[in-house]
């Protein structure tokens, strides 16, 4: 349930108000202050609760039932969109466009360092990097595991870029304190216990959707998250399963702005693994920019014929330095529209 107030209330009578309805209903209260109203969010069972004598106070200006199951992740609760600063002080949902690129996987200190240094001078803001890998097959190369955690650490001290990378459990979460946006992969979009965990730590969280799953079950994983306390969560629309075998996945490009009318959380896009092809990502990235995406995520390798994973949807240093400059003047050039 949404409760509006009217503007210019005590802060003590709104108070007084969210203890009434804790107390009373046994629900919890989110309060959104803006400039020109403060919205109530209550969770629980709202079911118990008369609608129209909340309407007849005199500091109320309207109530509505949410029909959606996810309400921390709803923009009713949030009309503002949520901005994500990361430890070096890098915005994500600001209205700038926040380029995350770096290698499927850390598979050598050269390697990452290499890629960290040059997708750095091409403008990108962090650097993705997976350690723990989830294959499809268990005989295909895992990821350096916490070996990779450990350089792509020693890439953010030499370079100063911010990292994000894959959780794949929450056995591990240990190891990830110092990694600054904690990934949850397509394949664990609905790995319940691990959200939970994941909804207890201080962290940015990027969390991709799952390959087979809807929009609504996707906030319902945000949800999770948030549930739990954490609030700062990354949305990523990475290509989902359809009946086309052209591409590696099928980019849902309407999943941008209808995330973003849903929620209040950046939405940025992997334009990589949407299309398993590096020729297309060029084109996915570009048509993620100008629908509005918060962010992309790209995978770049120094040397994509002979990358342990992902090689085939890789793009070079110099490809992506190119795709880099074209995607910050279109946003450019998208924001003055
Ligand atoms: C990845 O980012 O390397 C990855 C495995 O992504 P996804 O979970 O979207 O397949
Ligand atoms: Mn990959």
């Amino acid at each position: 349930m949404i409760i509006v107030l009217k503007p210019g209330e005590k802060q003590e009578k709104i108070q007084n108000f969210v203890e009434k309805l804790t107390d009373k209903f046994g629900v919890t209260v989110n309060t959104w202050v803006g400039n020109h109203s403060t919205v109530l969010g209550l969770i629980g069972d709202t079911t118990v609760i008369d609608i129209e004598y909340l309407q007849a106070q005199d500091f109320i200006e309207s109530v509505k039932r949410v029909q959606e199951p996810y309400k921390k992740a709803n923009r009713k609760f949030h009309p503002d969109n949520t901005v994500i600063t990361l430890d070096n002080g890098f915005k994500i949902g600001d209205g700038s466009l926040a380029i995350m690129a770096g290698p499927c996987s850390v598979e050598s200190e050269e390697q990452i360092i290499e890629i960290a240094e040059k997708v750095k001078a091409s403008g990108a803001q962090l650097l993705r990097g997976g350690a723990f890998k989830p294959r499809t097959s268990p005989y295909a190369f895992q990821g350096m595991r916490a070996e990779g955690l450990e350089l792509l650490l020693k890439a953010k001290e030499k370079t100063g870029l911010p990292i994000v990378t894959e959780i794949m459990s929450s056995d591990y979460i240990d190891l990830y304190k110092d990694v600054d946006v904690i990934q949850v992969g397509t394949r664990n979009m609905q790995n319940f216990e691990m959200l939970k965990k994941l909804g207890e730590l201080d962290k940015p969280i990027l969390l991709k959707r799952g390959f087979a799953n809807t929009i609504e079950e996707m906030l319902m994983s945000a949800e999770y998250i948030m549930a739990g306390g954490n609030e700062k969560v990354i949305l990523c629309e990475r290509g989902i399963r359809t009946y086309e075998t052209a591409t590696r996945n099928t980019l849902d490009i309407s999943a941008v702005p209808v995330l973003k009318k849903l929620s209040h959380l950046p939405v940025i896009v992997d334009p990589s693994h949407a299309s398993g092809m590096s020729w297309l990502v060029e084109h996915l990235s570009v048509a993620s920019t100008a629908i509005g995406a918060d962010g992309l995520m790209i995978e770049v390798h120094n040397d994509p014929a002979h990358a342990l994973s992902d090689g085939a949807q890789s793009i070079t240093p110099n490809q992506f330095d190119e795709l880099a400059n074209k995607l910050f003047k279109l946003h450019g050039a998208v924001k003055t529209l």
